[in-house]
């Protein structure tokens, strides 16, 4: 049997205002060619500047990640061409930021073997007529994380990845969108079996989470055929191929030595004080830490706070109601059922929090029934509104008035002689046939544990008589 060896390569975009040499605003979806200068289109005699604000962020991700922070770093022309690459290099670094972090998964460690600083490269958009170039995306500040290949099956590949989106958004250093590409993520993979190792194949483009683990899925099936047809993997670049589910050879594979690196005359080496390293590395409270303090401070499950912390809105939202006044578990309820699927459907909420505590200690109370209060969240989320004022509007104030269901209780009762003595003889159903009956009498709106409660009571005074 093999084992897969797999390492990942993933380049996130960060949160800066403007790009990584120069002052163009690095906002996404602007007009194409809008965010452009002569330093981030390449042109002669422009001269590189340092954002000081993306090596903050990058210190961040490195602290966020354990890293090893290098006090100096060097930045490099990696060479090579490509049309929407203006300059013929990009600016990297060949002595990283930092470097010896790892993420502990609990199940499993990653290692991560460096971070470095570098600038992305603008954008080609193929028609069939002609290419396009859009620069707006060259010299937008990128990290990139690259692991020791510690990982050895897709789905660990997918956890880890999962789980550094989640540390990037809580360290507010990068929004994470994969569809806009601020998440980007190459693999390398090779096979490991008694007769030594495979060459290693890097898989590019992975452009979401179930690709690369399809993708990766797919080369340890295709190279494990080879190996048992006694055949040799090649060193290559492949792509994954979505539509036709296999992965696809765009080239052989480069080694460092093709991309000429050099030292980036224009900018010099990068050399951090203490001082800075420390105030750039205060990080807010990480994923991990939330989900330990969501199931110690609020008894939430493992399971429940698993989620929450895996989706910020979600579990900022189940906070902010606790805050309110809600009970963290019917909370977290709430928040994981209805908020999430309402979400979902109208994808903005214009409710808050606090209305949805206040609907929550409104069931608690009796006030309304758990299918009342679902019908009020569905009116707050299409127009918002007062929820205690939407429970009478929509006549689903629950009836907990115990003299007003007693008389309906036993009416019901006195109306359906037949039920009663199906009851008395053991039949259960007969006992829901009268809670029904007498559901029905108070037009929906009894408090059922109290109706159960009296028409039991109601039962039990006819048999006296
Ligand atoms: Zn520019």
């Amino acid at each position: 049997m093999y084992e897969a060896v797999i390492g990942l390569e993933v380049h996130v975009e960060l949160l800066t205002r403007t790009k990584l040499f120069c002052r163009c605003s690095t906002r996404f979806g602007a007009p194409p060619n809008s965010q452009v200068c002569p330093v981030c289109l390449g042109l002669p005699g422009a001269l590189p500047v340092l954002n000081g604000e993306a090596v903050d962020q990058a210190l961040k991700a490195a602290a966020a990640l354990n890293c090893r922070i290098n006090r100096i770093s060097t930045f490099a022309r990696k060479h090579y061409f490509y049309p929407d690459q203006p300059k013929g290099y990009q600016i990297t670094q060949t002595r990283p930021l930092a470097e010896g972090g790892r993420v502990d998964l609990g199940a499993f460690q990653v290692n991560i073997a460096r971070l470095h600083l570098e600038e992305d490269a603008g954008k080609s958009i193929h028609t069939p007529e002609c290419t396009l170039v859009d620069y707006n995306r060259s010299g937008i500040p990128l990290i990139e994380i690259v692991t020791e290949p510690c990982l050895r099956t897709p789905a660990q590949a997918r956890e880890f990845l999962e789980h550094l989106r989640l540390i990037m958004e809580y360290a507010g250093i990068s929004d994470c969108k994969m569809e806009e590409g601020s998440l980007r993520c190459d693999a390398n993979i090779s096979l490991r079996g008694p007769g030594g190792s495979t060459a290693v194949v890097e898989i590019k483009n992975l452009n979401s989470f179930r690709a690369m683990e399809r993708a990766l899925a797919y080369e340890i099936r295709r190279q494990s055929r080879l190996l048992a047809q006694g055949k040799a993997v090649a060193a290559q670049t492949l792509r994954w191929d979505e539509a036709a589910n296999r992965t696809v050879v765009m080239r052989s594979k480069e080694e460092a030595g093709g991309y000429r690196y050099l030292p980036e005359p224009d900018l010099p080496p990068l050399i951090l004080d203490e001082a800075a390293i420390a105030r750039a590395c205060r990080l807010p409270e990480l994923p991990l830490a939330r989900k330990a303090r969501f199931i110690g401070a609020y008894g939430l499950s493992e399971a429940d706070a698993l989620i929450l912390i895996g989706d910020r809105m979600l579990a900022d939202w189940f906070e902010a109601a606790v805050a309110a006044g809600a009970r963290p578990r019917p909370a977290a309820n709430w928040v994981l059922g209805e908020v999430a699927r309402l979400r979902k459907e109208t994808r903005h909420l214009p409710f808050t929090p606090a209305d949805l505590a206040r609907l929550i200690d409104m069931t608690e109370r009796g006030a309304v029934s758990v299918a009342g209060a679902k019908k009020v969240l569905a009116v707050l989320a299409e127009r918002g509104g007062d929820p205690e004022q939407i429970v009478h509007s929509l006549g689903l104030a629950q009836v907990s008035d115990r003299e007003q269901l007693a008389e309906v209780a036993r009416q019901a009762v006195a109306e359906n002689p037949d039920a009663v003595r199906d009851y008395r003889s053991g039949k259960d159903r007969a006992l829901r046939f009268l809670l029904g009956k007498a559901m029905k009498l108070s037009r929906g709106r009894a408090n059922p544990q109290l109706l159960r409660e009296l028409v039991l009571q109601a039962i039990a005074d006819a048999e006296r008589l």
